[in-house]
């Protein structure tokens, strides 16, 4: 589904990503985890050329998207994002949320968008909150929106940055809850997190970066229990 070869970034002198090669699979849930500045933001958002790539390829469903005459518009529609502060439109409500990008780029009817809202917000368990706006939602709530207003354009791929990093410790769980049941219906994800526990139990592969080079990709057990590099080692030593 998604192939990385050889990327690079650089901020002006500054390298942060050093050549990561890896591949997801559809239907792989993959946790993205490395201490702070190493990279792993840079590299989802390369995902969706939400940054632009020094070097090396990233292919989606074998299309190149590092390649310049690659259509953005269409990477972005199938590969949907949710970030650590929802970046919800916060003057439109719910469902306005949810329709907006369907009626725009793909052109739905707004009923049809309404009816399409109206069946992601009872899977995140929002339904009744379709008409109020986002000021009157808890973290928790507005992060289950937007994880609802993603897959309203129907990605193929779903990138989440620290998603339940923002939340009180009591709204964690719900929204966690909501990717286990997205990560149970097949859905591709990369996820940038330090919920530990939801890696280990969700994800199948576990990616770690440091310094912006990719230090291991392993299955969540080699990963906590026998971690082959000495930083991914020293990481889960202070962490765990
Ligand atoms: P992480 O998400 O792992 O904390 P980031 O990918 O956000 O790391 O950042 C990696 C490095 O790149 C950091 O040193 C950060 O300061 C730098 N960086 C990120 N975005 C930019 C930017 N737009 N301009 C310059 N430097 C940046
Ligand atoms: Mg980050």
């Amino acid at each position: 589904m998604i192939k990385v070869e050889g990327l690079t970034k650089h901020f002006g002198k500054l390298e942060v990503l050093k050549g990561i090669s890896t591949t997801i699979h559809e239907g792989e849930v993959v946790a993205i985890i490395g201490p702070s500045g190493s990279g792993k933001s840079t590299f989802l958002r390369c995902l969706n050329l939400l940054e632009e790539p020094t070097g090396g390829h990233i292919y989606i469903d074998g299309v190149d998207i590092t390649n310049k005459k690659t259509n953005i518009m269409k990477i972005r529609q199938n590969v949907g994002m949710v970030f650590q502060h929802f970046h919800l439109f916060p003057h439109k409500t719910v469902m306005e949320n949810l329709t907006y990008a369907p009626m725009k780029v793909k052109r739905m009817s707004k009923q049809d968008a309404e009816k399409k809202g109206m069946a992601l917000l009872e899977k995140v368990g929002l339904a009744e909150k379709a008409n109020v706006y986002p000021t009157r939602l808890s973290g928790g709530q507005k992060q289950r929106v937007a994880i609802a207003r993603a897959l309203a354009m129907e990605p193929q791929v779903m990138l989440f940055d620290e998603p339940t990093s923002a939340l009180d410790p009591e709204m964690v769980k719900e929204v966690l809850d909501v990717m286990k049941t997205l990560a149970q219906s097949g859905m591709t994800m990369a996820i940038v997190t330090h919920e530990m526990g939801f890696a280990k139990e969700v994800a199948d592969r576990v990616l770690f970066l440091e310094g912006g080079v990719l230090a291991e990709d392993a299955s969540p057990d080699e990963f906590f229990s026998n971690p082959k590099s000495q930083r991914a080692k020293d990481f889960l030593e202070k962490i765990l």
